[in-house]
């Protein structure tokens, strides 16, 4: 495993090598099973236990109370943002409540647009989406159909430290990058969807945790694979679901219990790698300038400019010299992204930080 590079990618990304290598083993053979996990049916007894395990996975290491439905789907966060306005604003007769942070929570709301009333109830535009907005500087509408969120703002790297209060309006959160990575309070929330390909598994299944109220409100005639309630009512198997996407989900969830120890195991080791860089930033003002607003700092993306796009290019190349690769921000915010998700061991964060170091003795002046 020597050629192993440490990959800062955004997504797709890192993933533990346990669970590699295990995925590895199931495409040649299932344990117990004498096929591929690419093979066998997703009716078949062997895909049943696999279902059940990464359900009962998710609902451990969330907690999630009684009365919500998890369901595995395809088509990415993209389809979220069109299926939960399908689902809980057409047709209602409401307003939905969007609350943009960045890139992502603003292109849930173009696509929510399409099926009903919306209502921006904050917008961090004019400053470049650099910060999560104190709880007194919006209000959600009394009677929404439900407050949509993004909870980690992967290209901006800005995330809301602790889950928002929505009262009684379905609160609704975009959680893709940054699912699995901490504790949440399930029970604070109508609907959290997140694809997996960013912190939980791969690309092509898709993760909802609905509140099975929410289901009553599905409106009728809708596709039945955008139908929250079909699709629940079908065990996640109205057609054949991502079978592999599914199994290697369980396989991080079983990582994250056994070997990490839970998600309060899980937040303390990523606050620490993220603490290794912001504090590079912090201490470094003048050469690296953070994007994110200290108290909004995303503890899975971190963000930041250095003082010209030549240094930024010469950053990169040197940190891929070191097999630290995938470290350019994304074209809208510029500079460099380091996405130091889960499966992002420490020592990778430790290389990345003595870089920092180096590069800002050798350029700084
Ligand atoms: C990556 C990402 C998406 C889009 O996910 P797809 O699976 O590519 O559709 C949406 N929201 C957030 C916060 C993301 O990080």
């Amino acid at each position: 495993m020597s050629s192993r590079v440490f990959n800062f990618s955004a997504g797709p990304a890192v993933l533990p090598v346990k669970v590699l290598k295990q995925a590895q083993e199931a495409v040649l053979e299932l344990p117990g099973v004498g096929a591929s996990i690419l093979e066998i049916s997703h009716r078949s007894p062997a895909f049943d236990e696999v279902l059940s395990d990464a359900t009962s996975m998710v609902s451990e290491l969330l907690g999630v109370p009684s009365g919500y439905t998890i369901l595995f789907l395809q088509g990415g966060s993209s389809l979220q943002f069109s299926m939960v306005p399908m689902n809980l604003l057409r047709d209602s007769g409401k307003t939905a409540d969007y609350l943009l942070t960045g890139s992502w929570g603003k292109k849930a709301l173009t696509e929510a647009k399409r099926q009903g009333e919306t209502n921006v109830v904050w917008d961090g535009k004019s400053e470049n989406y650099s910060r999560i907005p104190a709880a007194d500087e919006f209000t959600w509408s009394k009677d929404a159909a439900y407050a949509h969120i993004t909870s980690n703002e992967t290209i901006q790297g800005i995330e809301f430290a602790t889950d928002p209060d929505s009262g009684s309006v379905p609160l609704v959160c975009d959680a893709s990058s940054d699912f699995l990575s901490r504790p949440v309070d399930v029970g604070r929330y109508g609907l959290i969807y997140a694809c997996a390909q960013k912190n939980a598994g791969i690309a092509g299944c898709t993760v909802v945790i609905i509140r099975d109220d929410l289901l009553e409100r599905v409106p009728q005639n809708l596709p039945s694979m955008l139908d929250y309630r079909l699709q629940a009512s079908g065990g996640s198997r109205y057609n054949t679901p991502p079978v592999f996407g599914v199994y290697v989900m369980m396989l991080v969830g079983r990582w994250l219990r056994d070997d990490v120890g839970g998600l309060e195991a899980m937040a303390k080791l990523n606050r620490e790698k993220a603490k290794l860089l912001y504090d590079v930033l912090d201490a470094n003002p003048d050469f690296y300038r953070g994007h994110a607003h200290p108290a909004s700092r995303s503890v899975m993306n971190v963000t930041w400019r250095l003082p010209s796009e030549e240094l930024e290019a010469e950053f990169v190349k040197a940190a891929k010299a070191r097999k630290l690769t995938d470290l350019k921000g994304h074209r809208s915010v510029g500079g460099i992204r380091a996405s130091i998700y889960n499966a992002m061991p420490r020592e990778g964060v430790e290389a990345l930080r003595d870089l920092m170091l180096e590069f800002q003795k050798q350029h700084g002046g």
